[in-house]
């Protein structure tokens, strides 16, 4: 993944969910309960942090 700071491809870390993923989680809450683990483990969901630098990508 490309990082800004860095200005070069960077191995990249996740950590904790992005916008989409915490919004995806609310509303399997309310309306899928069982379904609720999915955010935290589909990709797009999650905050991406460079590896060298920590800034956030995404
Ligand atoms: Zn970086």
């Amino acid at each position: 993944m490309y990082c800004r700071n860095c200005n070069q491809d960077c191995p990249t870390s996740t950590s904790g969910l992005n916008q989409t993923g915490i919004l995806l989680f609310v509303v399997l809450i309310l309306f899928c309960l069982p379904l609720c683990w999915l955010p935290f483990v589909v990709d797009s969901c999650k905050k991406h942090i460079c590896n060298k630098c920590g800034f956030p990508l995404d």
